[in-house]
C-alpha cells in the first residue's frame, strides 16, 4: 500500500458561522471541533497535508448552477436574516460561511487538477438538497454541483463520477444532472420511504441523454457497514471502472453513523473509513487518484468529529487506526442482509440495458 496520498484541505475559521441556530441539529461548532481533532492527532503538522485558507465564492460561481432569481432570493433573505424555509435559516453569517465552504470546495478541485495533490478535502461541503432554483433540507447552494460546472467549465473535463453516501438521497444533485451524461450521480442512502427528502427510488435512473446515469441506492433502515461495503463492491464499483471517470467526487458526512439522530443506518467510525479508502482506491485506478471529499453532515456531536476524521483517513490513503468507539452497533440481521442483496439485483436489473457490466 503507498503511503498517504497528497492532501488539500480547505478551513477557514467562519466555517463556524454555518450554524442553524440553538435548537437546530446543524450547529457551527462541528467545524473547529473537527479541527481540534486533526491538530490532536498531529495531521496538521504533516508534509503531505496542505491547508488552504480559502476565499469567498463569487456570484458567478453560484450562476454556474444556480438560477439568477434564486441566488438572488438568498441574498435578500440573509440580509434580512429570514428563512428559507422552516428548517432552513439565512443570515449574514450564514451566507458569508457558506461562500467561504464553497470557494473551499473548488480551492481543493483546482489544487489537484494542478497536479499540487492528490486528494482534496472541502470541509462543511456537500449540500446535496439544493437544486438549481430551490433549497431545503439545511441547504442553499449546491457545492457539490457547482463544483462539478467548475472542474467542466474550468479544466475541460467530461466524466466526473459523484458518490453521494450521506444518510438522505442527494435529490438536489440527482435533479441538476439528471439529463446528463456526462456526470454519473450515484446516491447511496436510506431507504427515502423511511427519511427526508422522500424521493430517490431505484427506478429514477435518469432522463434523455442521461438515462442510465443516476443511480440510486436506497438501503434499509439497519443496515451495517458489511452490505454498505457489499453495495460499494457490486454496483459502484463496475459503473465506475466502466464509466471512466476522470475525477470523482464524494460527499456525506457522518450521519449514516449508528449513534446518528437523524437517520437509521449503522455505520461505524470505521466503516466511513473502508467507504473513502474504496472510493480513494477507485481513484487511484481509474483517474490518476484525483478525487475530492465534501464533509459536512452529521448531528449527533459525540460522533461527529471521530466520523469526519475516520472520511479524511480513508482518503488520505491512512490506516484505520485509533478509530475504535465506545460502543459498537447492534449486529446486522440477516434479514437485512437480504433486502440489500434483493435491492443490488433489482438495481442490476434496472440498469443492464444501459450497462454493459450488468449484462448478464
Ligand atoms: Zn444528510
Amino acid at each position: 500500500m503507498p503511503g498517504p496520498a497528497k492532501t488539500a484541505i480547505a478551513y477557514h475559521e467562519k466555517y463556524a458561522q454555518y450554524d442553524l441556530g440553538p435548537g437546530h441539529p446543524f450547529r457551527g461548532d462541528r467545524f473547529p471541533r473537527t479541527w481540534e481533532l486533526l491538530r490532536e492527532r498531529g495531521l496538521l503538522d504533516q508534509p503531505w497535508l496542505k491547508v488552504i485558507k480559502p476565499e469567498p465564492a463569487s456570484r458567478e460561481d453560484l450562476l454556474l448552477v444556480h438560477d439568477g432569481r434564486y441566488v438572488d432570493l438568498i441574498f435578500r433573505l440573509s440580509e434580512q436574516s429570514r428563512p428559507y424555509d422552516w428548517e432552513t435559516p439565512c443570515s449574514p453569517d450564514i451566507l458569508e460561511a457558506l461562500l467561504l465552504i464553497i470557494g473551499g470546495d473548488l480551492a481543493v478541485g483546482d489544487a489537484v487538477l494542478a497536479g499540487d495533490v492528490e486528494k482534496g478535502i472541502g470541509l462543511g461541503g456537500g449540500y446535496h438538497h439544493a437544486g438549481r432554483d430551490y433549497g431545503g433540507g439545511f441547504c442553499l447552494f449546491n457545492d457539490v454541483a457547482i463544483l462539478v460546472e467548475h472542474l467542466r467549465r474550468r479544466h475541460g473535463l467530461e466524466r466526473i463520477m459523484i458518490v453521494d453516501h450521506d444518510v438522505h438521497a442527494g435529490n438536489g444533485t440527482s435533479d441538476i444532472f439528471y439529463s446528463d451524461p456526462g456526470v454519473l450521480f450515484i446516491s447511496i442512502h436510506q431507504d427515502p420511504r423511511t427519511i427526508y427528502p422522500g424521493t430517490g427510488f431505484i427506478h429514477q435512473i435518469g432522463s434523455g441523454p442521461g438515462r442510465g446515469y443516476n443511480i440510486n441506492i436506497p438501503l434499509p433502515p439497519g443496515t451495517g457497514d458489511e452490505s454498505y461495503m457489499k453495495v460499494l463492491e457490486e454496483v459502484v464499483a463496475p459503473l465506475a471502472r466502466e464509466f471512466k471517470p476522470q475525477f470523482i467526487i464524494s460527499n456525506g458526512g457522518s450521519d449514516p453513523h449508528f449513534m446518528d439522530m437523524l437517520g437509521s443506518l449503522m455505520i461505524t467510525a470505521k466503516g466511513f473509513h473502508s467507504i473513502t479508502s474504496f472510493i480513494t482506491s477507485l481513484a487511484d485506478e481509474l483517474c490518476g487518484g484525483r478525487y475530492v471529499l465534501l464533509i459536512g453532515s452529521g448531528y449527533n456531536p459525540s460522533v461527529l468529529p471521530l466520523s469526519w476524521l475516520a472520511l479524511m483517513m480513508g482518503a488520505m490513503r491512512l490506516p484505520p487506526e485509533g478509530l475504535e468507539e465506545p460502543r459498537s452497533p447492534p449486529e446486522e440481521p440477516s434479514r437485512i442482509r437480504k433486502e440489500v442483496e434483493k435491492v443490488i439485483k433489482e438495481l442490476k436489473e434496472t440498469l443492464s440495458p444501459y450497462w454493459d457490466c450488468f449484462k448478464s
